[in-house]
């Protein structure tokens, strides 16, 4: 049985932003010591942190002062480079896996991956060279390129409707991998978050409902707004695919559904996820506390939700010239405001979020977007 990492000890996180921060809050509320890599001397998380190694992330002498200081080590991004990922995890504890991050940093891996596990996802085509292009497109099309590395937030897509659209999309992103995924008509986008922890079968936090604007996550409603039998099929999905990765850790799988109720795996997030947010106040354990466990080789903790939620996340754009109208939320007694102390506001920006609880779902999503357009005055 792998050891149980108990309080005091120092925890190790890749990545200073808000995921590591919230991470940051949770890992020393439990009495756990934190450091955090990150290269930006006033990240969100590097200033809560016991530690920060103000570093890259591949430099050799950052990685070795984890692996001698630190019980164990998480990530709260992707796109760390595979080798700083193999490096720390042939000397130390690391969760998730080299193998599951590398999984999930490219999309071409990330969708053989899943239907490879029988799961379905959206109908793509691979374009990784030009000679790539002269396939038939034709059953994919309208459709939408993405970058296979390093896209986010709706960054790294472009719509494209004709062949020729989609080589001059493809030569646009610099003529690197991608994937034409086939336009699909979505009825509900909604998203579940997985934790294992070694030797336990691993548990999922109520289904959350969300909505995007420009490709950007705007609200999380949860319980979702579907049948039970999607959302149980929803939680037996992200499952399965959690232990077929057989993965340690916090995983978020965001779904499609489509008109007729099937449910196809968009992507997946090898940590805790921007719709998850809703569990710092709203579930008996935050997705940020199994972060913790799972790393620690603690079983997760009850996913209980205590009350409807709808989480709003808070973006640059709001602040125009002024900071948001924060009086009209901090009035609102069901209201919960997160910043993540980010100094400069720009557009797209993920800058805090706030929840809303209340007795059903759609009260709690009328109420935050109430709420939403009140801080722009
Ligand atoms: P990101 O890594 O930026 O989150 P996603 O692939 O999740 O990229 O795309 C962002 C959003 O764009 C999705 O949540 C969804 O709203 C929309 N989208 C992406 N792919 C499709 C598709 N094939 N059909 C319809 N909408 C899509
Ligand atoms: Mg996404």
């Amino acid at each position: 049985m792998t050891q149980h990492i108990l309080p005091n000890a120092m925890l190790g996180i890749l990545g200073g932003g808000q995921l590591g921060r919230m991470f940051t809050m949770a890992a020393r509320a439990m009495g756990y010591r934190v450091t955090v890599l990150d290269p930006d001397p006033d990240s969100p998380a590097g200033g809560l942190a016991d530690v920060h190694i103000c570093s890259k992330y591949d430099d050799p002498g950052a990685l070795q002062m984890l692996v001698d200081t630190c019980a164990a080590v998480t990530t709260e991004f992707e796109n760390v480079p595979a080798e700083s990922m193999r490096f720390l995890q042939s000397r130390m504890r690391v969760s998730p896996s080299a193998e599951c991050v590398a999984i999930a940093q490219d999309r071409i891996k990330e969708k053989r991956y899943i239907s490879g596990a029988g799961l379905g996802v959206a109908p793509f085509l691979t374009i990784e060279k030009a000679d790539d292009l002269a396939q038939d497109m034709s059953s994919h099309l309208p459709g939408i390129l993405k970058i296979a590395r390093l896209g986010y937030d709706g960054k790294g897509q472009i719509h494209v409707k004709t062949a020729d659209e989609a080589k001059a999309a493809w030569e646009q992103m610099g003529s690197k991998a991608c994937v034409l995924e086939k336009m699909l008509d979505l009825k509900i986008e909604i998203s579940v978050i997985v934790t294992r922890s070694a030797a336990t079968e691993g548990n999922t936090f109520p289904v959350a409902e969300n909505q995007h604007e420009s490709g950007i996550l705007d609200i999380s409603i949860v319980p979702a707004r579907v049948p039970e039998a999607i959302a149980e099929q929803a939680r037996q999905m992200a499952l399965k695919l959690a232990q077929a990765l057989d993965y340690i850790g916090v995983v978020a799988v965001e779904f499609f559904v489509l008109q007729d109720n099937t449910l196809l795996i968009n992507e997946i997030a090898p940590r805790p996820h921007n719709s998850g947010h809703y569990t710092i106040d709203a579930c008996l354990t935050s997705q940020f506390e199994q972060q913790v466990r799972a790393m620690c080789a603690l079983p997760p903790g009850d996913t209980h939700l205590l009350s409807p939620v709808a989480m709003v996340n808070l973006l640059g754009d709001i602040w125009r010239d002024d900071e948001p109208a924060w009086d009209k939320l901090l009035s609102q007694p069901n209201a919960k405001l997160h910043l993540y102390g980010k100094r400069e506001a720009r557009i797209g920006r993920k800058m805090g979020h706030f929840t809303v609880l209340a007795d059903n779902a759609d009260s709690a999503l009328q109420q935050a977007v109430a709420l939403k357009d009140a801080l722009k005055q």
